[in-house]
């Protein structure tokens, strides 16, 4: 077997914020032939997974398969929904924000962009003024990150929602939540979504390559009169087959066992506390980060991400110098500064198939890694983390 892993022994601790570690009752599901995917056992496999996903979208409404990375999901929500030149809101929590901005823009589209320092979640005030001042309703869309992968901020959808009724304006509502379902109290139908993007390697606790989209009734009419081309996206065909458990083209079969396990593993543990699971272990992290006497780069209280945490270096110390102390030293990778924020932060992904001791291993690892590396900090970081895990037990009141 291919082994670029120096490290003979143990177990490499894949700490970014996606992919996640796959559980091993998610491999071994995945260990199986691959079958006929028009033949009548795939499409008892295909209704299970396609009903299953709607519990972890809270939805009610069809949730749509693709064979695909995040990206993917992202360019399906355009496609399908909108035409040339149509102009959609979008706001610069991040760099993942600015891709789906790119996306948008080299589709055609005409975007207004709400610029942010990447520090902050989305300001529904903000978004309910454009709209409002858009009498002409020439905004088809609002696009927004839930959980921006790239600052560790989430943003408040409820309200974003909240601001669209008040302005009383008729744009689609789309929300890419590709590192918060299944780690993040997200609810498609009672936040009023009209577009849900989502990828598997993140929350979901999947390796990548599925990619989904949650679609209202009213996406699903815009889909009838949108005018941008489509076809490998188009949920039309995609959904005419599902209606039997099949898809138009071949789909990722053994991805979708291993969909059909983690979706069975989420409804054991009860969506309400995975979501408290992942609070907690962010709550742990931020104690550890204080401990250290280091600065998050989330500036907001009240939107700090329960699913990864970014880290600022010292000014005039290199993130990446310590990422890379850290994997050659404790087999460790933490997730990179990406855009703007290259070798200035460090993200800890605390998501997916994660316990106590894991947190406790992740910590251990950025305490060791910072005195390793010659990071100005204090020590002490890891103890804060687990003395809040040990006085607080799962389930008990943060
Ligand atoms: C990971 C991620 C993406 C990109 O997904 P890919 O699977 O890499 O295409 C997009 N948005 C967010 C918020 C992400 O976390």
């Amino acid at each position: 077997m291919l082994s670029l892993n120096s490290h003979p022994s143990g177990r490499h601790f894949l700490q970014i914020p996606g992919p996640t570690n796959v559980p091993d009752r998610v491999l071994r599901a995945i260990d199986q032939p691959t079958i006929d995917h028009r033949g009548p056992e795939f499409g008892a496999l295909g209704r299970a997974v396609l009903e299953g996903a709607k519990h972890v979208f809270q939805t009610q409404a069809p949730v749509v398969i693709f064979p695909s990375s995040g990206t993917g999901a992202w360019e399906a929500a355009l496609v399908n929904t909108l035409s040339p030149g149509d102009r959609v809101l979008m706001v610069e929590t991040g760099h993942f924000a600015s891709l789906w901005k790119k996306l948008a823009g080299r589709l055609g589209l005409d975007v207004d962009y709400i610029e942010g320092d990447w520090r902050h979640p989305v300001d529904a005030a903000v978004i309910g003024a454009r709209l409002a001042e858009d009498t002409q309703h020439r905004i088809k869309a609002v696009c927004v990150v839930h959980n921006e992968t790239s600052t560790g901020v989430t943003s408040n959808i409820a309200a974003v929602r909240a601001a669209i009724d008040r302005a009383a304006h008729p744009a689609l509502l789309m929300v890419d939540t590709i590192s918060s379902l299944g780690s993040i109290d997200y609810r498609h139908d009672e936040w009023g979504v009209d577009v849900t993007v989502a990828g598997s390697q993140k929350g979901l606790m999947l390796p990548p390559g599925l990619a989904f989209n949650a679609v209202s009734a009213r996406a699903l009419a815009a889909a009838d009169t949108a005018k941008l081309p489509r076809s490998y996206w188009d949920w039309r065909e995609m959904l005419t087959a599902n209606a039997k458990g099949y898809f138009p083209y071949t789909p990722s079969t053994n991805l979708l066992y291993g969909l059909h396990e983690a979706l069975a593993m989420l409804q054991a543990e009860g969506l309400p506390r995975v979501f408290a699971r992942h609070e907690r272990h962010a709550r742990a992290t931020r104690l550890a980060v204080a401990g250290w006497g280091l600065e998050l780069l989330s500036l907001d209280a009240s939107a700090h991400s329960p699913a990864l945490t970014a880290v600022l270096l010292p000014e005039g110390h290199s993130a990446d110098a310590l990422r890379k102390v850290i994997l050659d030293r404790f087999d460790m990778s933490l997730g990179q500064g990406l855009g703007k924020l290259t070798d200035r932060i460090f993200r800890i992904g605390h998501l997916g198939h994660f316990n106590d001791l894991t947190l406790c291993g992740t910590l251990a690892g950025v305490e060791m890694g910072l005195a390793a590396a010659g990071v100005p900090h204090r020590t002490g970081g890891l103890q804060a983390a687990m003395e809040f895990l040990a006085r607080t037990p799962e389930g008990a009141a943060a």
